[in-house]
Order: C-alpha cells, then sequence, then structure tokens
C-alpha cells in the first residue's frame, strides 16, 4: 500500500479469484470454467481480417449483439446490456443503485463480490444466514429494505429458488432493485428473463464466461427494464464505453448464433454431474442439490483442506473456502466425463490410504 492510497480503500477485503496456476497442466475443476472449447463459428470468427480490424475502436453499443441476444431471449434490443464480463455489471450495479445511501441485501454464503462491490461503493450491506440445508429462504428477502442480490443457482451451493418464489420477491420489492444473478441458470435452471415484462425492478445478470465457453473473453449481460438498462449505460459511458473489445464482440455474436452447440454442451454436463453426485454419495460425501456446473461436497471422513490438498497433489484442482461454516465443503467444477472418472478415481485412492 503507498501513502497515497486513498483511506476509504485502505481497509477493502479484495476478492480472491481461484487459481489460474501456470506451473503444470492439472485437471481444472476451481473456477467453474467450460471442460468444452468455443463452437466452431467462433473459432472462425477470430480471423486475420478482424485482427487487422483491432486498429479500430469497436461499437461502443454492441449492436450486433444485442440484437442477437433481444432474438435469443424474446426481448427488445433496449432491454440489454453488455460489459467486460459480469463482475463489472454487477460492481456497476452496486454504483448505479446503492453508493453509501441504499443497503444491499444478499446471502451470508454467496458469491464473495457482492461483498467487496458493496464495500468498494461504500455501500451498507446485510448478509442473511441461509438455512441448514444450505438453500435460501425466500422469504428473508420479500420487503426487504434496499437493493436484493440474489445468485440463482446460488454460489457455492447450486441450490436454486424457484421463480415462484423469486416472483413473490419481485412482488413484494415494488420499489427495490432485485438483481438475480443468473451465471449458472444454463445448467437446469430456470431464467426468470420472461419477468421483466412484467417487474420494472428486476435486473437479469447472465455471463459468457460459465455456459458458453468464454471465461477468457470476458463478457456478461444484463437483462431489464429499459430505464435500468440505461442507467447502466449511464454508468458505463462515465468509465469506459469501450471495454467490449473487438474480438470479444466477433467471438459472442457466432457463439449466440450457434446456441444449440451450447445447450448441447451443458446437458452433457448436466448428466455428466449427475453421475458424479451419485458416485460421491455412494462414497459418503454429502452432496447438495446442485442445478448448476458444479458440486459442492463435504467427505464425511476427511476435513474439507485436506481434502482438496490430497487432489492437488494428484493434479486435480477444486475449490477450497476458508469461511468457518463451509471449510468443510469443496466445490468441484464438473468437467469432461473422462476428466470426472479420473477425479472418481483419485477420491476412492483418497478414501483408500485412509483405510475406509
Ligand atoms: C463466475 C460468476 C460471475 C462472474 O462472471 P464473469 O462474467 O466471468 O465476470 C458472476 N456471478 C457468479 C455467481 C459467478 O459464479
Amino acid at each position: 500500500m503507498s501513502k497515497f492510497l486513498n483511506k476509504k480503500y485502505e481497509n477493502l477485503e479484495v476478492y480472491t479469484p481461484g487459481e489460474q496456476p501456470q506451473d503444470m497442466q492439472y485437471i481444472k475443476l476451481n473456477t467453474n470454467e467450460s471442460p468444452y472449447p468455443p463452437s466452431p463459428g467462433v473459432i472462425k470468427a477470430i480471423n486475420r481480417p478482424e485482427i487487422e480490424n483491432l486498429r479500430l475502436y469497436p461499437d461502443p453499443e454492441c449492436n450486433v449483439i444485442k440484437e442477437k441476444l433481444a432474438k435469443l431471449y424474446d426481448v427488445k434490443k433496449e432491454n440489454v446490456y453488455l460489459s467486460n464480463g459480469s463482475d463489472d455489471i454487477l460492481n456497476f450495479a452496486f454504483i448505479a443503485f446503492t453508493s453509501g445511501e441504499t443497503t444491499a441485501i444478499f446471502p451470508e454464503i454467496t458469491y464473495g463480490f457482492y461483498q467487496v462491490f458493496a464495500d468498494l461503493n461504500s455501500a451498507p450491506y446485510k448478509k442473511i444466514p441461509l438455512k441448514e440445508d444450505f438453500s435460501i429462504n425466500y422469504k428473508d428477502y420479500c420487503n426487504a429494505e434496499g437493493m436484493v442480490v440474489i445468485a440463482n443457482p446460488n454460489a457455492p451451493t447450486g441450490i436454486s429458488l424457484s421463480i415462484d418464489e423469486i416472483t413473490e420477491i419481485l412482488e413484494t420489492n415494488r420499489d427495490n432493485i432485485v438483481l438475480i444473478d443468473e451465471a449458472y441458470v444454463d445448467f437446469g435452471g430456470e431464467s426468470c428473463i420472461p419477468l421483466i415484462k412484467k417487474y420494472d425492478n428486476l435486473l437479469v445478470v447472465q455471463t459468457f464466461s460459465k455456459s458458453r465457453s468464454m471465461a477468457g473473453a470476458r463478457l456478461g449481460f444484463a437483462i431489464a427494464n429499459e430505464d435500468i438498462i440505461k442507467d447502466l449505460e449511464r454508468i458505463k459511458y462515465s468509465t469506459n464505453p469501450y471495454n467490449i473489445n473487438r474480438l470479444t464482440m466477433k467471438a459472442a455474436e457466432a457463439a449466440i448464433d450457434e446456441n444449440d452447440y451450447y445447450m448441447q454442451k451443458c446437458s452433457e454436463i448436466v448428466s455428466t454431474r449427475e453421475k458424479t453426485a451419485f458416485e460421491l454419495k455412494t462414497l459418503g460425501f454429502t452432496v447438495l442439490p446442485s442445478l448448476s456446473n458444479f458440486l459442492f461436497v463435504k467427505s464425511n471422513e476427511i476435513d474439507g483442506e485436506t481434502f482438496y490438498k490430497e487432489l492437488k497433489s494428484r493434479g486435480i484442482l477444486i475449490r477450497h473456502f476458508t469461511t468457518e461454516t463451509i471449510k468443510d465443503f469443496n466445490r468441484v467444477t464438473i468437467g469432461t466425463k473422462e476428466q470426472m472418472e479420473v477425479f472418481i478415481k483419485e477420491v476412492k485412492e483418497i478414501l483408500k490410504e485412509r483405510g475406509k
């Protein structure tokens, strides 16, 4: 820290991203990336002419992607916002809708960035504990006094709320923004995008990072009432209007055109997830009911940190959290069928070495 840093950032607790090791090849099941490459059209879209076009600024309005997404989700172009990863959108939402005045309300166990963005933007926040079974009690968010932020499915539990429960939250918060982060919705959840037509307080955030195999390209999108989108654009045009680069735009356009490819990969991940969950339960693990591309699991024999370290020494990375209430859980991203077979094999070895 230099002596120049603004005092208000001195105690900021930053987000800790999952490991992105550069030292060796791991089976990487720690940051919920897709194990599959982008679709063929994406690979063709990043070509020499497009690389030569990098000398030009990109379209700040992202017209082509907006039109394609609007068509895909049956909304208007004016209902779509795009930004450099959905983290960027979440930050912008905190800037636009909280910043010192409005409280942000989110679960105690959820995506770590919500608290970071609240702190960064000096927003008061209230963290609501999950139920005993790690699910969200939607009633805790009805008649909230501030902006509601919920990941659905939640991370790192993978557990979902139903559309009826979300509707109830929207209905009882007509004067509050309700931000639903659907980063994992394509893995079996139900999107609440159609509800934007009825609720002008709903802000749905999604990303190309997980189900669309583009974590490295950085693209997130939001769908909401036109006025909310204008608010987000206002923040974007006050920071960096060109926050999506040309190559990412080309890749995303091709990806939307090949939506079926991604939905097919998602359903493969879903069946691998179910198989992996079944095998882990057979081995005596507690496995939360996930509708995402990861499983939140606890060994009944080995503590969470040891389990993580044992797997790492065997070339498999999973995500361990140090938060007290979940320290014996680990989050395991669903890889390919083959990767998960290796994972289960190694888990069996670890248990065997301990005489279990
Ligand atoms: C991965 C993730 C994001 C961030 O996605 P990017 O688009 O890569 O910034 C947002 N919310 C949740 C819940 C996530 O797990």
